[in-house]
């Protein structure tokens, strides 16, 4: 009988950023196997797509492989397993526990600003997604079938991010998930990989380079320092994940060397209270110096004496009330909902208080308009002045940048058949798979969503 031929679908992250979800079918043992399963982020939270059915049965795939717990790649798992999906999920211990706090939130954040639509999964899709979920951990490799193995990788992006590497004999397909922006204050570099032969490959920053990193931790510094000696609230608005817990890493540092005033520090965020514990749980997958300091004060990071974490609305309401000298971290990251906006009305028109932003604000969202610059913004059916300062690091990114991605590449540039660049804007992709033919002299290509490609593993 003639074997068949090994595949890869793209059947989202391909043309997007959002919505990882590829389809890998294994010719010689006929697995099914999918990388991601991703929630489609537009302008609006929850794009229709997310609803609708999946482009192959759920009920015929045998594994899925998470990459890493952000919603662009588990935001529909839920959904998978309601549609019929009863294969094992894997994926490293913090991935699995961040995912199901982040998939319990956005339920409830689907339902709150959906009243009349079903939500496409409700929490009994999440329990049965959790009980299909099982651990493996960096560096173990697991024989699936034939002769086919998978094998794990530190993509260094966010806790427990991963790249999966797919193997028979020497031939290597690796699907490498978001890729960090080493060196990072908390995770261990992104592992350079030496000999894939075929690699799916993300392309968010493409066809940019940030600015520079060793700035990052001056700006913070000075904009704590200058708020506080103006007697005013510093507002940084934050995802829960990674974003929070690196600059809760920060300003305890800053504050045990007596770098920055100890002045109340309010993380009012219940998400990122919950993440925050899955970090320090965690904390071996962190980077040797963090986990040296940590072994040092005896596991004192991320609480510190100026630490407040507010949990309840009550005390998030107290906050307000609190002396105006303090630092408050709250989500959202770009002020589209969550508590952050209830600090921003309280004090974005007061000329002492900041508001920093420490992430990518997108196209028509409040900390975009924020960021250029507007002089009124509308916050809870109000018009809001804004005489407080406006600052922005770029530094903090946690995605490589297109230097960086073709460093990355470069590494295992010799033993290359083929590179799919995806998980970018389509310009984006476009400028990296160029830039990886121009100079690496590697075959890349970008895939539509639903392309199916052949490899030969
Ligand atoms: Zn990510």
């Amino acid at each position: 009988m003639a074997e068949q031929k090994s595949t890869i679908a793209f059947y989202g992250g391909a043309g997007d950023v959002t919505g990882a979800n590829f389809l890998f079918t294994d010719g010689p043992s006929g697995l099914r196997i999918l990388v991601d399963c991703g929630l489609f982020q537009g302008r609006k939270a929850f794009d229709e797509k997310n609803a609708e059915p999946f482009a192959y049965d759920p009920k015929t795939i045998d594994y899925l492989f998470v990459t890493h717990a952000h919603l662009d790649h588990i935001g529909r798992i839920p959904k998978l397993v309601r549609d019929g999906f009863r294969g094992k999920i894997y994926s490293t211990g913090p991935t699995k526990e961040i995912a199901e706090i982040s998939l319990l939130d956005t339920l409830n954040l689907f339902k709150k600003e959906n009243e009349e639509d079903e939500p496409f999964f409700d929490s009994s899709d999440i329990r049965q997604a959790l009980s299909q979920w099982d651990l493996i951990d960096y560096g173990e490799t697991m024989n699936l079938k034939e002769g086919l193995r998978v094998c794990l990788h530190d993509a260094g992006h966010i806790i427990g991010s991963t790249m999966y590497e797919f193997a028979r004999g020497d031939k290597r397909l690796v699907f490498t998930g978001d890729l960090g922006n080493s060196p990072s204050p908390l995770l261990r570099d992104t592992e350079l990989l030496t000999n894939a032969n075929y690699m799916v490959m993300e392309s968010v920053y493409g066809d940019r380079n940030h600015e520079d990193r060793s700035e990052r931790h001056d700006l913070l510094e000075d904009a704590i320092e200058d708020t506080v000696q103006a007697g005013g609230t510093l507002m940084i608005p934050v995802f829960s994940v990674e974003r929070t817990q690196e600059m809760l890493f920060e300003i305890e540092n800053m504050m045990e060397q007596s770098r920055i005033p100890l002045v109340p520090v309010f993380l009012d965020s219940p998400m990122g209270i919950e993440v925050t514990a899955v970090y320090k749980k965690y904390s071996r997958y962190l980077n040797a110096d963090v986990r040296e300091q940590i072994e040092q004060e005896g596991n004192s990071i991320f609480r510190f004496p100026q630490l407040h974490m507010t949990m309840t609305t009550d005390e998030s309401k107290a906050i307000l009330r609190a002396n105006p000298k303090k630092i408050v971290m709250a989500g959202s990251g770009m002020s589209t909902g969550g508590r952050i906006i209830h600090h921003e009305k309280n004090y974005l028109s007061d000329p002492r208080s900041t508001l920093l932003l420490v992430g990518y604000q997108q196209v028509g969202s409040l900390g975009r308009q924020l960021q250029d610059g507007a002089k009124v913004v509308r916050i809870l059916h109000e018009d809001v002045p804004v005489r407080a300062q406006v600052r922005v690091i770029h530094g903090y990114s946690a995605h490589k940048d297109s230097d960086h991605l073709l460093e990355f590449v470069d590494s295992t540039k010799s033993t290359l058949i083929k590179v799919f660049v995806t998980m970018g804007e389509t310009k984006s992709s476009l400028f990296l798979a160029q830039r990886l033919r121009d100079y690496l002299g590697v075959k890349a290509e970008v895939p539509v969503e639903k392309e199916v490609a052949e490899i030969d593993l």
